[in-house]
């Protein structure tokens, strides 16, 4: 399977209504361990993103300049601590597949990984800190392990997303070593990270899109 710059467009077609459809759950995560906006924030974000979406593709000649301008709309848009690292999510997933207009599941998967190391060098949290990097960092590793088993690229996925749902569920009796909900300490335990589970439904998104292919 080959993933060609309409695919890219078609998944944050996606990402749109689902932020506004989980901007209230989201949000009440965000409240229980910290200041109730992440929410929000996404759907602002992605609403602007939504606004200037077809020009971007248009303008664009390849698909890491495309998500470059999408990740500087989100860094401009998102507000708190999520806006510049989804921000960074984007914008450097394509740092290695400059000037190409469709991408191997090898290649995709290295876009993926991309983004999420340089989330992990803007935030520096890493796996055990109650954020985003707790679903990202062991999904995208066992996904890496998974090329090459001779396993489809929709079941290689679907056990992506699968383990990001398993990562974020990992944050809830985890004691907060970044972000907002650091200040909480013991408090915090019991309680789901809200960055880890936007991270999961991103991705569920893109599976989606994968499957409709
Ligand atoms: P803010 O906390 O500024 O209000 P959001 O509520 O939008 O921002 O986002 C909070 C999420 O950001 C957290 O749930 C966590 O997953 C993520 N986060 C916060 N700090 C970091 C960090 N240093 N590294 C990675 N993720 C982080
Ligand atoms: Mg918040
Ligand atoms: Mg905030």
């Amino acid at each position: 399977m080959m993933y060609n710059k309409e695919f890219f467009k078609n998944f944050i077609v996606r990402l749109i209504p689902m932020f506004e459809e989980h901007r209230d759950y989201l949000s009440k995560l965000d409240s229980d361990i910290g200041d109730g906006d992440h929410g929000i924030n996404m759907s602002i974000g992605f609403r602007e993103v939504q606004k200037q979406l077809d020009k971007l593709y248009e303008e664009t000649e390849d698909i890491s300049s495309f998500y470059r301008k999408v990740g500087m709309i989100i860094l401009g848009k998102v507000g708190g601590a999520a806006g510049p690292l989804y921000g960074s999510l984007f914008m450097k997933a394509g740092d290695d597949v400059k000037g190409k207009n469709e991408l191997t599941f090898e290649e995709l998967v290295g876009f993926i990984e991309n983004g999420i190391k340089s989330i992990e060098m803007r935030g520096k949290a890493v796996v055990g800190d109650k954020t985003m990097v707790d679903a990202l960092r062991p999904a995208i590793d066992q996904m890496k392990e998974e090329l090459g088993s001779g396993k489809g690229d929709l079941e290689i996925f679907e056990s992506f997303v699968n383990e990001l749902k398993e990562g974020s569920d990992k944050t809830i009796p985890l004691v907060a070593k970044k972000g907002r909900a650091m200040r909480l300490g013991e408090r915090a335990i019991g309680f789901r990270d809200p960055g880890s589970f936007s991270s999961y439904l991103i991705y569920k998104e893109m599976l989606d899109e994968m499957k409709s292919l």
